[in-house]
């Protein structure tokens, strides 16, 4: 790192560091998460993961990364590669997580098995002093590394509430040879012969998608996407997934422009390791009319200018490990409303800082509620910000990780 980017050069880009926070969390709170990066300051770590694009998983280890560089500890991060064949087999694996009942079947862990010890034949960690594994993706490299010294961390982000029986206990083989798993809710907790811990995911208040905008760039973005702006905005920003629930948004705005005169905007993006998206794009093509526009994009500064045009926005998941898109809104303010399922409910507290729904009646219902009320979403976006800036800035997830780190510190010898 000292090689690469001089003391000098980091404080000019002034990029991803703790005392930017200062200003957001207080110089106490920026201060006690500095004395604890100090502590754990000599380990390497290495995060490993299956794509640097799109999803949330990107989303968090993009500025975690930097911001542990930034704070001293050296931190490495691996992406594994892989066939459409593997990655068909991990969505798979993803869904059936999350709760479809649907068999896994010996030829296909067969593909993931085989390309993850390629994988595993090409990654050399042994300078690491510790390893964090994201999803189910690599998560059976851990089998090829038996003379590890490290502690081997695996960090689950899907929605684990309800995952099918017979998929979790061929994975949990792999998770019980971690040294622990980590969720991020309580309620993803599972019976494993080894730890569990529990880290909430947090956005960058800093990055492109998140910083704050002026009313001119605001308006010249939708623009540039030809976004109309006559009539109240509705959106969804979120990638084209079954579990998001994309013909279920689609069903509440109809029947709340029944009430209502609106647009819906959906965007989407498509990530490198998430082979579904395409298909699901065409069902939402196909069924939107001319008061829906569908956007395909990777534009972190129109989902800016979108999370803060709109009037209302939506996110109707019916399964949600947390839902990133969820607090980047909360934090400029919006109006949110969000399934009442997994990390959406620890998020939103009905009514107080947004609303949570089970059905598309129930979303239209609060769609129409809330264009008719611009005061209750300037209240509902308030308490929404705060909430945010309490508990899901990036600085808190990097305390816990710093805390969590220190647990498994080798002694100096
Ligand atoms: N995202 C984006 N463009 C899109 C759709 C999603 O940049 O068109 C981002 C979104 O802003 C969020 C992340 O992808 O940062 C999605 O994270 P989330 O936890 O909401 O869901 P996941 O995709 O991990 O299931």
């Amino acid at each position: 790192m000292s090689m690469q980017t001089s003391a000098v050069q980091r404080s000019t880009l002034g990029l991803h560091t703790l005392e930017q926070y200062e200003a957001l969390i207080g110089a106490a709170a920026a201060e006690r998460i500095a004395a604890k990066a100090d502590r754990v300051r000599t380990m390497r770590v290495a995060h490993i993961s299956s794509t640097f694009y799109g999803g949330g998983v990107t989303e968090l280890l993009t500025p975690l990364t930097l911001m542990m560089n930034a704070t001293g500890i050296e931190t490495d991060w691996h992406l594994i590669q892989g066939t459409p064949g593997f990655f068909g087999c991990t969505k798979k694996l993803h869904n059936t997580l999350q709760g479809t009942s649907s068999e896994f079947s010996e030829a296909e862990k067969t593909i993931y098995e085989q390309v993850v010890f390629e994988n595993a034949t090409r990654l050399h960690l042994d300078d690491c002093d510790a390893v964090i594994v994201h999803d189910p993706q690599p998560l059976p490299l851990i089998r090829h590394f038996s003379d590890r010294e490290m502690p081997w961390l695996w960090q689950c982000h899907v929605d684990l509430s309800s995952p099918h029986a017979a998929v979790w206990n061929y994975l949990r083989q792999f998770v019980e040879q971690y040294n622990a798993a980590v969720f991020s809710l309580p309620e993803y907790g599972q019976h494993l012969r080894v730890g569990q811990h529990f880290i909430t995911p947090a956005i960058d208040p800093f990055s492109a998608k998140n910083r704050e905008m002026s009313d001119r760039e605001r308006r010249e973005f939708l623009g540039n996407y030809k976004i109309p702006t006559d009539r109240p905005l509705v959106t969804q920003i979120s990638r084209f997934d079954r579990w998001k629930d994309p013909m279920g948004v689609i069903e509440a705005f109809r029947k709340a422009r029944e009430q209502v005169d609106c647009t819906l905007v959906l965007v989407g993006n498509n990530a490198s390791d998430d082979p579904e998206g395409g298909k699901i794009l065409e069902q939402i093509e196909s069924a939107a009319d001319e008061g829906i526009i569908v956007l395909s994009v990777d534009d972190p500064t129109l989902v800016n200018a979108l999370q803060r045009s709109a009037a209302v926005v939506l996110q109707k998941s019916t399964r949600e490990g947390f839902g990133l898109t969820v607090t980047e809104a909360m934090w400029k303010g919006a109006a949110v409303i969000g399934g009442n399922v997994g990390g959406i409910r620890h998020q939103i507290k009905d009514g107080w800082n947004g609303f949570l729904v089970n059905t598309p009646d129930q979303a239209a219902a609060r769609i129409v509620e809330l264009l008719k009320n611009p005061n209750l979403r300037k209240e509902l976006g308030a308490r929404a910000k705060e909430s945010v800036r309490q508990n899901f800035l990036m600085s808190r997830l990097l305390e816990d990780w710093l805390d969590l780190l220190s647990k498994y510190e080798r002694p100096v010898v």
